[in-house]
């Protein structure tokens, strides 16, 4: 931790890109108890440190750092479960980049702290210690659960695991209900196992289960039971973390033919029904041999490399700005370049163009130039008028999402934004029907884990001081 000549980061071993473009392993392989001493040792302890902040749910990046530089998983793992309930997840998938290590004081020497590395090697070597499971028994802020005090969590991503989290750790009586077969959310059904192993979501969930809650799947609230009927049945307050999968399409002609997907669709397919399976498995599986994906998020990223894992002769992603505008976490473009996805720049898909048998052969794109910036702060894309087409068997459409439409069609009297999104109160979470609160993406619309988790965090502690479980 010695100030000095700043040491570059220590390199994160991955599989070669030629090897895992056709695998579903786990790209990233982590750190080695001594690489990660290593990489902690470099962290400056800084006397104001700038990367807490640059947390949403606010880890004490410097505290779990000292720990981990001593060889202190335990410790480490402690400061961190602190505010973080699902740190294994976190150090996989959360942007960095635009976070806590944006924030880092070494950030300008383009060398910051890898802090999201050393949060997943602290997570994971945790769970497979022997300390973890008695650890969880005695932890001295789990008090025993309180009878009276019930909370639902309805959706099982990431804003309602957390919130789970906090309200059982505090003594309440928490059930989550979930419409599909597996808890998880988008970490489940979304983000492919090359990124997150489904092993490690279910680790994080055992661990909440541990403490108390109690997961009922394929319950869809709206549907199986109302939102109004959850507040009869005596729970004293209702989370709804529904988030956002409704896919969204273009609008442009031939959306209907075969072979065009949402990469909800897609990804649902292979990493929830296993479609990859077929025909062992009921679902499946959109076949590609040139498989084009329409735009520039994580959701884009994940379903061309998907693509290519499954046998695609070429994957090509277009997108109708430029790669720096891409919102994309930046480790994940890379990854997917170098694994052979082929990125087309500045085009924007007009119409999809069928081989007369109702089947997708091709997808006319139009030429764009960047113009001023926009309300986002990006540079607007502006048409140019020249269009060319790209031969594509499959199409999968990546270009967002709009809210989970079942518990708000079923209760009209929760009041929305102009874009369907449920509206809440910034501070407590809490939305026009007292005692049900909402946040992640059903509140925000389609944004990240650890936003989602932030908000799941600020409803609990204001649900646990109402109960008075706090
Ligand atoms: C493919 C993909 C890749 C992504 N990659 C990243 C990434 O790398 N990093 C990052 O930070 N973010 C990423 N995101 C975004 C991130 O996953 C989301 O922001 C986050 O999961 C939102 O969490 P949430 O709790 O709001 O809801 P979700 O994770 O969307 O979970 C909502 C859950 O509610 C359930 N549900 C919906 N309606 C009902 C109902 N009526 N009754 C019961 N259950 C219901 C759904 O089945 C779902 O399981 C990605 C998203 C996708 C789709």
């Amino acid at each position: 931790m010695a100030r000095g000549k700043i040491r570059p980061r220590v390199p994160m071993p991955m599989q070669d890109p030629l090897v895992r473009r056709g695998n579903f392993h786990e790209v990233a392989l982590g750190y080695t108890r001594e690489q990660a001493m290593a990489e902690a040792s470099r962290c400056l302890q800084c006397t104001k440190p700038t990367c807490q902040s640059g947390c949403p749910v606010e880890v004490d990046c410097k505290g779990f750092i000292a720990h981990l530089a001593q060889g202190d998983v335990e410790g480490a793992f402690a400061v961190i479960r602190h505010t973080n309930s699902l740190p294994a997840v976190c150090g996989r998938v959360c942007p960095q980049e635009k976070q806590c290590e944006r924030a880092c004081k070494l950030a300008p020497t383009g060398e910051p702290i890898a802090i999201g590395r050393l949060e997943r090697f602290v997570a994971d070597a945790y769970y497979t210690s022997d300390a973890c499971a008695s650890a969880i028994a005695a932890a001295s802020h789990c008090r025993m659960p309180q009878r009276d005090v019930r909370v639902a969590c309805v959706g099982s991503g990431p804003s309602s695991l957390t919130a789970a989290g906090l309200l059982a750790a505090l003594g309440a009586q928490v059930t989550v209900f979930e419409g599909l077969h597996e808890i998880g959310g988008v970490l489940v059904y979304g983000i492919p196992e090359f990124r997150l192993p489904k092993r490690i979501v279910a680790t994080e969930v055992e661990h909440l289960r541990r403490l108390g809650v109690e997961f009922r799947t394929n319950w869809v609230v709206g549907q199986t039971i109302g939102l109004r009927a959850l507040l009869e049945r005596g729970y004293q307050a209702v989370f709804v973390g529904t988030g956002a999968g409704l896919p969204q399409f273009p609008g442009i002609p031939g959306e209907s033919l075969l072979g065009v997907y949402s990469a909800n669709e897609y990804l649902t397919r292979v990493n929830l029904m296993r479609a990859y399976e077929f025909p062992r498995a009921d679902t499946p599986l959109p076949q590609g041999r040139r498989v084009t994906v329409i735009g520039g998020g994580n959701v884009a990223m994940d379903a061309a490399r998907t693509a290519l894992r499954l046998g695609a002769l070429e994957v090509t992603i277009v997108y109708r700005r430029t790669q720096a505008e891409m919102p994309c976490r930046q480790e994940e473009l890379e990854h997917a370049v170098e694994e052979g996805v082929r990125v087309r720049e500045l085009v924007a898909p007009v119409a999809f163009e069928g081989d007369g048998k109702g089947w997708l052969a091709g997808l006319r794109v139009e030429h764009m130039v960047l113009g001023e910036p926009d309300d986002s702060g990006r540079r607007r894309p502006i048409p140019t008028g020249t269009t060319e087409v790209l031969p594509t068997d499959l199409c999968i459409i990546g270009i967002g999402t709009g809210p989970n439409p079942v518990l708000l069609r079923a209760t009209p009297e929760l009041a929305r934004n102009r874009w369907g999104y449920i509206v809440t109160d910034p501070e407590t979470g809490e939305t026009s029907i007292p005692m049900v609160f909402a946040g992640g993406d059903i509140v925000t619309g389609a944004a990240t884990v650890v936003l989602a988790m932030g908000a799941g965090r600020r409803a609990a502690q204001e649900i646990a001081r109402r109960l008075g479980l706090v």
